[in-house]
């Protein structure tokens, strides 16, 4: 499948290795990162690989590999038995800062 990047976006840099990033999991479809200013003990950002920039423009498929790598990534860290939030902030009245879809996955002491 051929992705779609913008040369302008942070998390499309990321993405193609161009900025650091504290990576937690990649695959075909999806980069999961550290949240540069952790909101949570654990506060991941869930990216699709393709450049859209909120939900309302995201695909059912590229929906299901980032649930799909949500639910890896809290097995993984023991987070399905302990709990964690998902949220997706839509738009600048959301708080939405930076326009490429992403999903914040947090744990513990949640300063939200
Ligand atoms: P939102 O406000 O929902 O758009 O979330 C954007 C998130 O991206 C914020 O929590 C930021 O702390 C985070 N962020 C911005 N730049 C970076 C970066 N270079 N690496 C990791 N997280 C970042
Ligand atoms: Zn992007």
């Amino acid at each position: 499948m051929e992705h779609i990047y913008d040369d302008e976006c942070i998390f499309c840099k990321i993405i193609k290795g161009e900025i650091k990033s504290a990576i937690v999991k990649e695959n075909e479809y999806c980069i999961a990162f550290n949240d540069v200013s952790p909101k949570a003990k654990t506060h991941i950002l869930i990216v699709p690989k393709t450049h859209v920039k909120d939900i309302m423009y995201l695909d059912d498929f590229y929906m299901c590999k980032v649930l799909e790598t949500i639910k890896e990534i809290a097995s993984e860290l023991g987070l399905d038995e302990k709990g964690f939030r998902v949220i997706n902030n839509c738009g600048k009245e959301a708080g939405q800062s930076v326009f490429h879809v992403h999903f914040h996955l947090l744990s513990g002491s949640i300063k939200f």
